[in-house]
Formats: C-alpha cells, structure tokens, sequence
C-alpha cells in the first residue's frame, strides 16, 4: 500500500513524466520518448491511486475487474481499428471522458458518505463542483459521440442551422443557471436531483446543437476543441474526487488540446474566440455531403502511370502533399519507396504537410513517420509555400481540400480564407485521386483544371505501385 506521503511524491513525479511527454510530443524526433514519459507516469498514476489511502482493500477486486474489461477493450480496440478510423476512435474516447465525468458527478452526489464533513462555504463549493463537472462531462459526451458520427460518416456534413439557434443557447443557459441556483439551495438529495437531471438534458441537447451546427470543413477545431472539453471534464472529475493528480492531468490535457485548437484555428482563418463562443462554420460554411461528385468546372488532362514516372525521373526538384486519400489507401509504404528512389538518384525531394491535412492533427506525420519518411524532409505548409515556383513536379496524393486554389480565389467558398499549399505554381502538378469527386469540405477544386496540373485518376496504393515499378525499370 501507498502510504498518503508516498503517493503525493507518486503523483508529483507522474505530473512531471506528463510535462515530458508532452514536450516529447511535440517534436517527431522525440514522440516516442514522449510517448514511453506518458506510459510510465499512467502506470505510476494507476499504481499510487489503486494502492494509494483513498482506496480499501475490499475496493480493489472492482477496480482491478473494471480494469481488466476497459483493458480489454482498449487493447481490442487499438489492435483492430484502422488507420482510417483513428480520428472516430479519438472522438469515441472524448465521449468517455464526457461520460466518466457524467456517472462520477452523479454518484458524488448521490453517496452521502462522498458529501460527509462538507458544510458551509466547503459544502457550496463541493456542490458547484458536481453541477459543473456534470455539465462539461455532458455537453463533451454528446458533442463527441455527434462528431463520432460526422467522422464516420454516420452523420452527413451538412451543418445543421436552426432558426434562432443562438438565442436558444442562450436560453438553455440560463435555464443551467437557475436549475444551478435550485440544486446549490436544495437540502435533500431528493431535492437536488431534478435541477441536476433537467441541467444534465440541456447540456446533453447543447453539445448535440453545437457540433450538428458546425460544417464539414471545420470539423478538425471541434476535434480539438472537444479534446479539450474532455480535459476539462477531467479536471472537473479530479476536483469531485479530490484528486489532486487528475486535476492537474485534465488542465494539461485542457489547456494543450485548447492551444491546439488555436493553432488548428489558424490554420482554417477561422477566429479562436467565435469558436470557443460555438458560432463558427454557419452561414458561408454550408457543404455539400462529403464525397459528393462536384459539378465540373472545366477540362482535365489524364496522365498515366508510365507518363507520371517519367516526369518525376526528370525533375530536380520533387514536393509530394499527402492527404486523406493516402491514408485510405494506405499508400505511405509505397510512397517511401519512391522517396527512397529518387533522393538516391539525387533528386531534391521533399514532403508539404498541410495542418488539417487527413481527419486527425497530425495525421499525416504519423502515417509518414510509420513508413519511416525521414523527418527532415517533412515540412509544414508555411516552411514550402513559397518553393513551388521553383518546383519541378509536385504530387498530390489523395488530397483535395488542402491544395484548393478557391480558398484564395472564392469569397463564397466553405473553405474561403484557409491557407493552403500553393501547388498550382509548381511546373506540373499531378493530383493522384479515384474519380472527380471532392474533398471533406464538399467543394470543386478548379486546381483540377489548370493548364499545368495533371490527373492521375486510380486507388493511390496501386497507381503508386504502378509509378515505382516504372521508375525501376
Ligand atoms: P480531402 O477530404 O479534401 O480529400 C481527400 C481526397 O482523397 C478525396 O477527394 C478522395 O477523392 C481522395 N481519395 C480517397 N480515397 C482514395 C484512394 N484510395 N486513393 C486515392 N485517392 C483517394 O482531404 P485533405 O487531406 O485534402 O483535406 C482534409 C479535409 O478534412 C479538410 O477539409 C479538413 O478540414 C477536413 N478535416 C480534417 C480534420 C483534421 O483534424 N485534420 C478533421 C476533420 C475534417 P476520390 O474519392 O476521387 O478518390
């Protein structure tokens, strides 16, 4: 058993190996350090709390059946699932924390030994803390199980926009707050559970509100934003439970998924305070389903497997932009091979990576690091953007939204104002995709029709098969 000291000392070096690890996060080279500071300070977390004073004996046959079933299906879970499917799983696992923030703050308040020795100002706070985990765990439990559903494409793209919806937000918040004024005065349980259960509805109809109202194209700030909310719904369990480590572990899980929403933010124009405000991707952001075939805009010139090999065997300078498409087909192997290749051949080649490039931040990176793609030829999108006119051949594999020139051109367009990778001022651009049809945010892509720009249409593992073969003959 931990004895109270002991634990402390466990927690405080478990917040450290956190820090770590996500400082190690940050930078591909040390991820995987990053990665190991995580496991270990988890382990260290589970091993000071399971044995730790807070804990009885007769408690720890639940804990280590409730582990050994949330393990399992975990494991089950990371075996199985696909690539393509990381970004559903991710929101699948917000929607835990969502739920565990739900079930803890319900059962807080309705064990009378968890409320024991609480009294005045104490019994307030410890009151708010229940009222308010319940509704963050809420709002981020139907937020993330809808937006679950729009990136499995269970849910279509299409924002939901209803009449006067911010004036019901409104509404429903103060509804919270005078529900919260009836629990805080209520002397029973009996009494505090209806506030608590018609605070619980609205939140649970307010996270199903907001991520329904939110477009196609910015579904990769409500994946961040609802990365935070579940950090927060953390913290807010931690403070229900007097836990001083799970506080801490939700604030850093907040507060990071909260930077990378603004970062994520930046990286589509959209403002970070209308986001956080819920009233973003509405009236210029009304996608079309994503996947639908876009009306043509114009002419496009095929090129073939052969055609696309000898072009790159040409050129000085290569710049290959991945997208969602490489990771369906599951194409970065090959996608090395042909790296590997042409920088043996000394060719200058080199990867843009756009920031909401893929479902996921950092979707891209993963699949290249996986395929073991050098680091130092993996460049952002600002670090290249203004090397394509001096680019030989750029590929566009299984991307579409990221390279679209209508961000810029097209005040209309869903995606107006995102940056994205220049590719249309390379020499020739070679846009490897199956058909005609457009990207996640629903729109044509008039880069499909510039002059310079080649279509090589087909599954991009196969075509990429196809190329390399070429290129070795
Ligand atoms: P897009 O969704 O814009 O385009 C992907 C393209 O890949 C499609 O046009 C599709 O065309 C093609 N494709 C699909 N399967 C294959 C295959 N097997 N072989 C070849 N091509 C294939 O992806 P981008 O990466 O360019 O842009 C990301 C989009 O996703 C942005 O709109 C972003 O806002 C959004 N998003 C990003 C998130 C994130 O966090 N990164 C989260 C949620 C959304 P075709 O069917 O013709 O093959």
């Amino acid at each position: 058993m931990f004895t109270t000291e002991l634990a402390t000392v466990s927690y405080i070096g478990a917040t450290i190996l956190f820090i770590l690890s996500l400082g190690g996060l940050s930078n591909q080279e040390t991820a995987l350090r990053g990665n190991l500071y995580g496991m270990i300070g988890m382990a260290l977390a589970v091993l000071a709390t399971v044995f730790g004073p807070q804990v009885t004996w007769a408690g720890i046959p639940w804990i280590v059946v409730a582990m050994l079933i949330g393990g399992s299906i975990g494991l089950y879970a990371a075996r199985t699932v696909q690539m393509t499917q990381m970004p559903e799983l991710v929101a699948l696992m917000h929607s835990m924390v969502g739920l565990a923030a739900m079930l803890v703050g319900l059962s807080t308040f309705i064990d009378p030994e968890a409320s024991k020795g609480f009294v005045g100002a104490a019994k307030s706070i410890h009151e708010m803390e229940i009222y308010i985990g319940i509704l963050i765990g809420a709002v981020t439990f139907s937020g993330s199980i809808v937006a679950f559903g729009k990136l499995s494409g269970r849910i279509g793209g299409n924002p939901l926009l209803l009449p006067g919806r911010h004036w019901l937000n409104l509404a429903g918040l103060l509804v919270v707050i005078y529900f919260g004024g009836a629990f805080m005065n209520a002397h029973t349980i009996a009494d505090g559970i209806m506030p608590l259960a018609v605070m619980t509805v609205i939140a649970l109809l307010f996270g199903i509100h907001m991520v329904m109202a939110i477009g196609g194209a910015d579904m990769p700030v409500v994946v961040s934003m609802l990365n935070s909310y579940s950090g927060w719904a953390a913290a807010a369990t931690g403070f229900m439970l007097s836990n001083d480590l799970l506080i801490v572990t939700g604030a850093l899980v907040g507060s990071s998924g909260a930077i990378l929403s603004y970062i994520m933010c930046k990286a589509m124009a959209r403002s970070f305070i209308s986001v956080i405000a819920g009233g973003f991707g509405t009236a210029s952001a009304a996608p079309k389903p994503a996947g639908d075939a876009a009306q043509p805009a114009g002419e496009v010139t095929p090129i073939s497997a052969t055609e696309t090999a000898e072009l790159l065997r040409e050129a000085k300078s290569v710049v290959i932009v991945p997208g969602y498409g490489m990771a369906v087909a599951q194409a970065q192997h090959t996608v090395y091979e042909i790296t590997k290749f042409l920088r043996d051949k000394g060719v200058n080649i080199r990867f843009g990576i756009h920031p909401v490039a893929g479902r996921m931040p950092g979707h891209m990176n993963v699949l290249l690091a996986e395929a073991k793609v050098p680091y130092d030829i993996v460049f952002e999108m600002d670090e290249l953007n203004d090397d394509f006119p001096k680019t030989d051949v750029v590929m566009v594999i299984g991307a579409n939204d990221i390279v679209n020139p209508g961000a810029q051109d097209d005040p209309s367009s869903p995606i107006a104002g995102m940056p994205v990778l220049e590719v249309w001022k390379a020499k020739t651009s070679i846009v490897m995709k199956r058909s005609m049809a457009s990207g996640y945010a629903g729109v044509d892509n008039p880069l499909f029709y510039k002059e310079n720009n080649r279509m090589l249409f087909g599954d991009a593992k196969k075509m990429l098969d196809e190329v390399l073969v070429v290129l070795k003959s």
